[in-house]
């Protein structure tokens, strides 16, 4: 009997939906090398383009499906024209995450050719760390805290707590003992008692791991070094704000949004996706980068822990290594004037060859 793994596909909006045709191209191409394994998926609409049509960017009917499956790919949510009453955008994959307490925010930064990097002197695999943002709680958790703006004051909470910390960072230690077994909190620690705190907790946890190497550093600082030593990192666990902010600046040292793949991990659930938006600026002209979304679907495949699943994620890798080993093999964000179905067909190829 072949293990049979339900997936949920939630394409989302703006260029959400074409990433996923192409990771879902590439997983398809993926499964007949792989020995007794099959994917079923489901796609759910989900997203402003469904709030607009039913009043709803979050349906039960997709959630219980999230719920029944065992695992998620996700493409992107949100645009910036259409929000709800109060001014906010929606924000349902960030709903998602709280909903299935999708602490463990992984997120790898891999140097796949010094062509796509601006920083001097870097080849590949020469920048490879994974920021692990915690997902569920700290400044986030002010985000649906009810404020009066005639009051002259808004105050946003960021929230740390035990529970929070302790989960997230075990997930890092762990991450790291899979890695070069260093572990860096990033935190701000001199200015915020939520900071200490998330601190204490972190020394608390490494006592766990003797083994792996830790580091505190300011984020302020992290933010310098990131460019300055992306070498210095392996693991790099934060809050759920600094882990948003740095993982945008870490994709910028790797070729941008459209390389920057992302898992949100819970204890029994995990949603993978890029990490980038729905890019209204490029969404419909055919350009959008599918690497990050298919780079999702290995991580993906390495969380669904089958032994075949996890060589289909070496498949994936090293397929877009050998892809991006050609410079002229570039979506328009990497310079290059392949369209993101082609991309899609070129790491399928190199798969299937
Ligand atoms: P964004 O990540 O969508 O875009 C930032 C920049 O990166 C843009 O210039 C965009 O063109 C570029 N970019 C992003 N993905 C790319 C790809 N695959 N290929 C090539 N270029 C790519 O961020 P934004 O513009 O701040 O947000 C747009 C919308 O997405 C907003 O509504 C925001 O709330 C939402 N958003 C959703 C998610 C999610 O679904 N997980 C994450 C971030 C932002």
């Amino acid at each position: 009997m072949p293990s049979t793994f339900n997936i949920a596909l939630l394409p989302g909006d703006g260029i959400g939906p074409d990433v996923t045709a192409e990771a879902v191209k590439v997983l398809r191409a993926v499964e007949p090398l792989l020995s007794d394994v099959r994917f079923e998926m489901t796609e759910h609409a989900v997203g402003v383009a469904e709030y607009l049509e039913n009043g709803n960017p979050l349906p039960e009917k997709a959630i219980e499906a999230c719920r029944q499956s065992d695992a998620v790919l996700l493409g992107a949510m949100g645009l910036p024209s259409v929000r709800w009453p109060d001014g906010k955008e929606m924000t349902p994959q960030i709903d998602l995450r709280e909903i299935f307490s999708l602490y463990n925010g992984v997120r790898p930064i891999y140097l796949y050719h010094s062509e796509d990097t601006s920083l001097k002197g870097y080849g590949p695999g020469e920048i490879d760390f994974v920021i692990v943002r915690e997902s569920t709680e700290g400044l986030f958790s002010a985000r649906l805290s009810q404020s009066d703006p005639e009051k002259g004051e808004v105050c946003d909470v960021m929230r740390i707590t035990r529970l929070g910390t302790e989960r997230v960072c075990r997930a890092a230690f762990e991450l790291a003992r899979t890695r070069r077994k260093k572990c860096a909190l990033v935190d701000k620690a001199n200015v915020l008692p939520s900071m200490v705190f998330m601190r204490k907790v972190f020394d608390e946890v490494a006592k766990e791991f003797p083994d792996v190497e830790t580091d505190h550093i300011y984020v302020d600082a992290a933010a310098l070094f990131l460019v300055q030593r992306p070498d210095r990192f392996d693991v790099i666990v934060t809050e759920n704000m600094f882990g948003d902010i740095l993982s945008d600046l870490a994709a910028g040292l790797v070729g941008g949004m459209g390389m920057a793949p992302s898992g949100d991990i819970g204890d029994d659930c995990g949603i993978f996706q890029p990490s980038h938006g729905s890019a209204p600026d490029i969404a419909g002209k055919g350009i959008a980068n599918p690497i990050a979304t298919i780079l999702s679907v290995a991580l993906l495949l390495d969380w669904l822990d089958h032994e075949e699943t996890r060589r289909g994620a070496v498949m994936i890798r090293q397929a877009v290594a050998k892809v991006l080993s050609v410079p002229s093999n570039r979506t328009a964000d990497l310079g290059g004037i392949v369209s993101t179905s082609q991309m899609g067909d070129l790491i399928a190829a190199a798969i299937s060859s």
